[in-house]
């Protein structure tokens, strides 16, 4: 039973590895408590918690950025109210925040996956 044991934690910690290639790095964290490593995986829980914030707006800049080079603007409609939000290269991220009709606080997430849609067909 001992062999089998130790090739399913070299078969987790590999995942782990993998999932931390992959940036997961809340499934490579679980996967590393479950072998044990804790050290590993409160590192990568740092990690994520440090980065949330400022990699989301360092992304959205970039994009904003390309839409600028390319000459290109993208729309996003308003989850809430539907209104179209105009994002071109002059847009400043702050602005992104909130739908300036409804006031709804938009999901980042959506509308870099907006802009992307726009710059990743060109
Ligand atoms: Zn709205």
């Amino acid at each position: 039973m001992v062999l089998s044991s130790e090739a399913s934690y070299i078969a987790l910690k590999i995942q782990a590895e993998t999932f931390v290639v992959a940036e997961r790095r809340e499934d490579a964290a679980t996967t590393y408590e479950k072998i044990g490593m804790w050290k590993e995986a409160g590192e990568l829980r740092r990690k994520i918690r440090s980065q949330v914030v400022t990699q989301v707006h360092v992304n959205m800049n970039d994009l904003i950025d390309q839409l600028r080079q390319m000459g290109l603007s993208a729309t996003y409609a308003c989850p809430s109210c539907r209104s179209p939000i105009t994002v071109n290269g002059s847009t400043s991220p702050d602005k992104l925040a909130k739908c300036q009709f409804c006031g709804t606080v938009f999901s980042s997430t959506d509308l870099m996956e907006a802009i992307t849609r726009v710059v990743g067909h060109h």
